[in-house]
């Protein structure tokens, strides 16, 4: 039976990780369940209206970023140094273009600073100071410490602040808040999205997979959309997302076989916890992990899904 084509396709994920649902109350679950379905309405309604991939993976992670529940933008995870470093990097499928910003601070939405990366400048990739005084020539709004900061991560820093552990968002769940977006839209383009805070305690200068392209994100029209979240260091060295994009160009494998492959076999014999989201050429999609859970949705123009366990 041939597969159905959707006329559009959107996923997004706020991270993946050790999510037990006995860690979890009823009503902290449901605001997971609201904010994510409502994440996903901003991109859903902007494809149904025609929309191109782009635009409907940037407005989606601007609403992930707004949240003070995912670990990017605003609830972005404290550094060693007490402050917040964030990574952000969106890729076009059609064009192949691509802009990254990483260790950025004040930005209120990173993602927009990448994209501005893409469209107006002559680079790719964008860190520290010269991606701030890039975004002041841009007019991307900035925010103070206060708007960054969040109770709950800084009591995460403050246990571990002084122990050298670099952790991954939450000790007891270790959770990967992550955020990020992929689209197929109307015309057959796909965009993908990824957007963080890092780890909490990490390094000073430490970047994850998230801005770099291939490792967690990609995006071609040839192939598919991915974005990724979870141990970032293993993510650069297993490629991740090119990974997958490469075993269905030149291995003639499907997403769901490229997504397997990758995370529930590659990554793992690693050790590298946590997942990916894609959208291949034909609008099909692929939400894979080898964590507990993975905080995650999805539609198309006839269903949609939000979910949070395996
Ligand atoms: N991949 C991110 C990083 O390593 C973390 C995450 O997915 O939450 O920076």
């Amino acid at each position: 039976m041939g597969i159905i084509k959707p006329k559009y396709a959107i996923a997004l994920h706020g991270g993946a990780g050790t999510i037990l649902r006995n860690k979890i109350t009823p009503a902290e679950e449901a605001n997971y369940m609201h904010t994510l379905a409502d994440c996903l309405k901003v991109g859903q309604l902007l494809l149904a209206a025609g929309s191109d991939a782009l635009s409907a993976v940037v407005a989606t992670t601007i609403a992930l970023e707004n949240t003070p529940l995912f670990n990017a933008g605003k609830g972005s995870v404290f550094t060693h140094t007490g402050g917040h470093e964030m990574d952000a990097a969106i890729m076009c499928g059609q064009s192949l273009k691509a802009g990254a910003v990483a260790g950025v601070s004040r930005i209120k939405n990173p993602i927009e600073l990448a994209q501005a990366v893409m469209q107006n400048s002559q680079h790719v990739f964008l860190s520290g100071g010269g991606a701030e005084a890039f975004a002041a020539t841009q007019n991307i709004p900035v925010e103070t410490d206060d708007y960054f900061f969040d109770a709950y991560r800084f009591k995460q820093w403050q246990q571990v602040k002084n122990t050298g552990i670099t952790q991954l968002d939450h000790a007891d769940e270790k959770k990967f808040g992550t955020v990020g977006c992929v689209a197929f839209d109307v015309n057959g383009n796909l965009a993908a999205a990824t957007s963080t805070g890092g780890m909490t305690n990490k390094q000073y200068g430490r970047i994850g997979d998230t801005p770099i392209i291939g490792a967690g994100t990609y995006a071609n029209n040839n192939t598919c959309a991915v974005s990724c979240t979870g141990h970032g260091e293993y993510f650069i060295r297993a490629v991740v997302a090119y990974d997958i994009s490469c075993l269905m160009e030149y291995r003639g494998l499907t997403l769901q076989q490229a997504c397997d492959k990758v995370v529930k076999d590659k990554l793992l014999q690693m050790g590298g916890e946590g997942g990916v989201i894609a959208i291949d050429k034909n609008g099909q999609i692929e939400m894979t992990f080898n964590s507990e859970g993975m905080y995650r949705a999805c539609a198309n123009d006839t269903q949609s899904t939000v979910a949070i366990y395996s």
